[in-house]
């Protein structure tokens, strides 16, 4: 953008200049990248998509989405009735310290009182496809390997991309590009935004089994993994684990490392899982032979590990921010939450007619991201630190999960990031105040 030079004859934003591809270029369609072009396609923006892949295509992913995911999928106006193929779950079964619990998801005003599984493969695909329905561009096979950034006012305006079977290089410009590629963040490393190591971060793996436990009203989750090839004493593994029911047959099954935890970056997170799921029932099928394709892991960037999320012209949304909630490991809902917000300020930014009005909608965005969030995240980092003890994991779950109901009910709303913020009830209040009062991440 160069200034109020740019506002035609009839007063409107001629928001592109000659010789750009798109008014806003969005490198990757996962769930934050079409998210994030569905929004502003549907405000009339020219919106021009990037994906590295070729739908439809794998994600390594758990598959689940608790209500606050479901909710994004809700206000983009996705139909996610179980008649539209989305597997409902009722709440979160966890099991630790001795003791199985089924938590049901809170009756809140907020968010809607179920979640839903969905294959990666097939979710990602529908979001994508749902942002071209609204008016995206979306050009596949076509692999972002860089920003172009202009001399003389040091602004990204566009991208070096290789495309189609020949890989040939091209460059595309507009005047404001949105980095949606996930952990890899290629495109923020390519302007020198690096990771923060001040931040958590996860590593998590998973594989599909074919298993009797495909239909399940709850999310599973694995407060401990035990080792029990020893049946005479139990060895305690790192790590937490999940059993998603997938609803075709098959369980989505995996484990994630914490940072914080010794045992990151130091372990074989392959056999760790094998050997975890060797221990459980016979009868669920975990093994060997119902395995459906291989263990495939990646990292989780967590509570803000990459900032700032607005530099001179390019927005980091979803996992390219670090946007993973470092309470829970849950990153589709926030991906999408942040490019709603994302969406937000570009739409106001392009309807402007000057230039530094239309910067000072842009920085506004890492300012909503940190007020919808920050404070959160700021508690899911100290949250993640303790639990990286395994000392303070073995007596949070052994005295915690006998806690009353009352007190269980607290904790799954703290973890999964569903209270009411405005008119809750007094768990809800008391979670809200506590992330008004934590300083932000
Ligand atoms: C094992 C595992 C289990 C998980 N389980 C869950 C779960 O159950 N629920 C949950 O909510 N979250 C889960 N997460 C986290 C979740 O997968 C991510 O937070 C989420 O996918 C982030 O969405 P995104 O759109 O930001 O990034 P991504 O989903 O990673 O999408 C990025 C997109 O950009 C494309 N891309 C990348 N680089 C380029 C490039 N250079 N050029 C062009 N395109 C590019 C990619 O192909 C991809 O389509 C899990 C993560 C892991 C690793």
């Amino acid at each position: 953008m160069s200034g109020g030079d740019d506002v035609t004859s009839s007063g409107q934003t001629d928001r592109r200049r000659a010789g750009d591809d798109a008014q806003v270029i969005v490198v990757g369609a996962g769930p934050a990248g079409a998210t994030m072009a569905a929004y502003l396609a549907r405000a009339g923006v020219d919106v021009l998509m990037l994906e590295k892949s070729t739908f439809p295509r794998e994600k390594v992913c758990g598959d689940g989405l608790t209500p606050r995911g479901v909710k994004q999928l809700i206000d983009l106006g996705i139909d996610t009735s179980e008649e539209a193929g989305w597997l409902h779950n009722k709440g979160l079964r966890v099991l630790g310290g001795g003791v199985t619990m089924e938590l049901d998801w809170p009756q809140l005003a907020t968010f809607p009182p179920y979640g839903v599984v969905r294959p990666r493969q097939d979710f990602d695909q529908l979001l994508a496809d749902h942002a071209v329905r609204a008016g995206a561009r979306m050009l596949q096979n076509t692999t972002v390997t860089g920003a172009v950034v202009e001399d003389r006012t040091g602004r990204v305006t566009g991208v070096r991309a290789k495309t189609g079977p020949e890989r040939t290089q091209v460059a595309y410009r507009a005047p404001l590009v949105i980095a949606c590629d996930g952990v890899s963040a290629r495109l923020a490393l390519s302007v020198g935004i690096d990771k923060r190591d001040d931040r958590p971060m996860g590593v998590a793996v998973r594989r599909y089994y074919r298993s009797p436990r495909t239909n399940d009203d709850y999310l599973e989750s694995h407060l401990e993994l035990w080792d029990r090839s020893d049946p005479g004493e139990p060895r305690l593994l790192p790590g937490y684990g999940w059993l998603f029911p997938v609803g075709d047959g098959t369980v989505n099954a995996g484990l994630g490392i914490l940072s914080t935890s010794k045992a990151y970056g130091r372990t074989d997170y392959r056999a760790l899982m094998k050997t975890w799921l060797a221990g459980t029932p016979e009868e669920w099928g975990f093994r060997e032979e119902n395995a459906v394709g291989k263990i495939q892991g990646a990292a989780l960037p967590m509570g803000f590990n990459r900032t700032p999320h607005y530099q001179a012209g390019l927005l980091l949304v979803g996992d390219a921010g670090g946007m993973v909630n470092p309470f829970n490991g849950e990153g589709i809902a926030y991906a999408m939450e942040s490019a709603k917000l994302a969406a937000d300020c570009v739409i106001h930014a392009l309807a402007r007619p000057t230039a530094a009005s239309r910067e000072q909608a842009l920085r506004h965005y890492p300012v909503a991201v940190r007020q919808a969030l920050g404070g959160y995240y700021r508690m899911g980092g100290i949250f993640s630190k303790l639990i990286g003890n395994p000392l303070v994991m073995r007596v949070a779950t052994r005295y915690g999960m006998p806690i009353e109901p009352l007190m269980r009910r607290f904790v799954l709303k703290l973890l999964a990031g569903l209270y009411d913020p405005k008119d809750g009830d007094v768990m809800d209040r008391l979670i809200t105040t506590a992330t008004r009062l934590t300083p932000s991440a």
